[in-house]
């Protein structure tokens, strides 16, 4: 049983504390929902640091391979993520104020930081909307392209009728 991670972030900033690890894509809960499957594993690193006016910040490195669902056939589809971001920690006030700013984005310093969640609201807010196969690789795409080769029905019914 993989034991779920929580930190202080503040003191995990403040210590420039770091995990380095894997978790199993089946671990996240919520990202099933646009999976094919829950196959394989995502290497994470969090690292405690500051930004260069010294606010406490948490740095986010994601990378590793999941399967989402292509929008338009719903076979899997292989997806690399890769993805870093720093993330300021901020009271509510503070986070506000960052909203307007854009140029961290900042969450909420918590004592009790569930470490996967902060991960898969990450790896949520950087997804494609609507992923899809490139056209080549999509299995409806090659059906409708058989499709077109053959003669619609009403298409000869239109030919039919202007004799
Ligand atoms: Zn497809």
């Amino acid at each position: 049983m993989y034991a779920r991670p929580f930190i202080d972030s503040l003191d995990f900033a403040a210590n420039g504390k770091q995990i380095d690890t894997q978790v199993p894509v089946a671990g996240f809960s919520r990202l099933q929902d646009v999976l094919d499957n829950d196959q394989g594993n995502l290497h994470y690193q969090l690292q405690g640091s500051k930004d260069n006016q010294g606010r406490p910040a948490l740095d986010v490195s994601i990378d590793g391979n999941i399967q989402l669902r292509c929008q338009r056939c719903l076979h899997a589809l292989d997806y690399v993520i890769r993805h870093d971001a720093r993330l300021l920690l901020c009271d509510e006030a503070t986070l506000e104020v960052l909203e307007d700013e854009e140029e961290f984005d900042g969450i909420l310093a918590d004592a009790h930081l569930d470490v996967l969640a902060l991960l898969e609201d990450e790896i949520l807010l950087n997804l494609p909307i609507s992923p899809m196969h490139e056209s080549g690789a999509c299995q409806v795409r090659e059906a409708e392209d058989k499709q077109e080769g053959k003669q619609h029905p009403f298409a000869m019914l239109e030919k039919l009728k202007r004799k």
